[in-house]
């Protein structure tokens, strides 16, 4: 099926006389009947047992994304942050590293350089634009995965897929990407060879801007026996003896991540939650196709502005990142646009609160058009060497371009800029 049949149908099949609409299971626990029947699921869990880290209308969205993306199975998380922490997790302990760019969102930039070295977990930046020998020279004995960003956000950079894939599995270690920005209905990260997809459900997935979440999707492709994941082939004494990698073959990477991360951390989603991220998964091809069509406008509109500096929207053909673009991201670049206003950081400010109809606020990716300016913002914690890294200059704003109708958006964004 394509994805707008996916974005429907998946995930949920309802029997005869059953409702039309996925039901909202919100209930914590579930009953069964015998002693035994629970003593086994704490061996093997194979049916819900405790809302911490199942739950069938959560598994149902789960399905969902798991065939939108084209892995075997997924895991929600509360928020994008705990799909990032926990996918890393999965396959890191003290004294292990891996290795990011340095062009990803700002709260994963501080997760991975604060809060996970205070874990003795090493974060290593490279520069996704980088040469393969010098991201290689990087690997450690100890390194355990790599991570990038589709789309990064905010800088808007078009990451080489097929490139990290092929060194992270040379140096025999998965890739991780975070596909927030694009969703799996402008790129499938799979199949440029990724392992593991992450998002920030909280973005265009839900896009009506109702509720947090995240999502980690296993492609199902990494081989975990390859002698370098020793928690996928040695027995988990947590569960009386299971063995991931051997009990769940394909599955091993995103069940390991529910029975031992889950349920010990707990990060899981609410039902009611999980059902109204579906209300967003239902539309989302329709509303990316309007998003690319109403920001590529947008993008065009500040290019010939004499009092924009620089535009940065991968679907122009003067970007930078245009023909990789063309590849990763064929139907088109998302909604977000990054723009450097001239008279920096001042004028930044002031064309953003001059906006009438776009709201000054930290969001991204949403059905209503918003700006934010990630500077004094989300890359607020950043020192200027790491904003530089990240691609955020003082002066850049990005600019979220909803579904409004586009001259409405432009009838804005002119207004304001009339008065700089
Ligand atoms: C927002 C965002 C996150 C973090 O997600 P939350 O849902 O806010 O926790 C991670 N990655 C990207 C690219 C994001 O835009």
């Amino acid at each position: 099926m394509k994805d707008e049949t996916k974005c429907l149908h998946s995930g949920y099949t309802p029997e005869n006389g059953a409702p039309r609409v996925m039901p909202i299971v919100q209930s914590t626990t579930y009953t069964f009947d015998s002693t035994e029947h629970i003593g086994e699921l704490f061996d093997m869990p194979t049916a819900h047992m405790y809302s911490r880290f199942s739950n069938p209308t959560v598994e149902c969205v789960e399905k969902k994304i798991a065939d939108l993306e084209g892995g075997v199975g997924a895991m929600c998380t509360s928020s994008g942050q705990a799909a990032s922490l926990l996918s890393i997790l999965n396959l890191c302990s003290a004294g292990d590293s891996f290795i990011s760019t340095s062009t990803i969102y700002g709260g994963t930039v501080n997760l991975f350089a604060v809060t996970l070295k205070r874990f003795g977990i090493e974060c290593i930046f490279v520069d996704a634009e980088a040469s393969e020998e010098e991201i290689q020279s990087k690997f450690k004995e100890n390194t355990k995965a790599v991570f990038g960003e589709t789309l990064a956000n905010p800088a808007l950079a078009v990451l080489d897929i097929e490139k990290l894939a092929a060194i992270a599995h040379k140096n025999g270690v998965p890739l991780i990407i975070d596909n927030t920005f694009a969703t799996p209905v402008l790129c499938k990260p799979f199949q440029f060879g990724a392992d593991i997809v992450i998002h920030s459900t909280t973005k265009y997935m839900d896009g009506h801007a109702l509720q947090v979440g995240g999502v980690i999707v296993d492609s199902g492709n990494f081989d975990w026996e390859n002698g370098k994941f020793p928690e996928f082939t040695e027995p988990d004494e947590s569960y009386h003896g299971v063995i991931y990698a051997r009990d769940f073959g394909k599955q091993a990477y995103i069940v390991k991540a529910r029975m031992q991360l889950m349920r010990d951390f707990g990060c899981y989603p609410a039902a009611h939650s999980a059902f109204l991220l579906n209300l967003g998964l239902e539309t989302l091809p329709i509303r990316m196709e309007r998003y690319c069509e109403n920001a590529l406008k947008v993008a065009k509109y500040f290019q010939q502005s004499d009092k924009i500096e620089e535009v940065k929207y991968s679907a122009l053909p003067e970007d930078e990142y245009y023909q990789r673009a063309k590849k990763y991201l064929p139907k088109g670049s998302c909604g977000v646009i990054s723009i450097v206003i001239k008279g920096g950081k001042e004028n930044a400010v002031r064309f953003m609160d001059g906006l009438k109809l776009a709201s000054n606020e930290v969001h991204v990716a949403d059905i209503r058009t918003c700006v934010l300016h990630p500077a004094s913002a989300t890359h607020r914690q950043l020192t200027d060497e790491q904003l530089i890294a990240a691609g955020v200059n003082p002066g850049l704003i990005r600019v979220s371009v909803g579904l409004e109708n586009v001259e409405d958006i432009i009838a804005d964004i002119e207004q304001s800029l009339e008065k700089l």
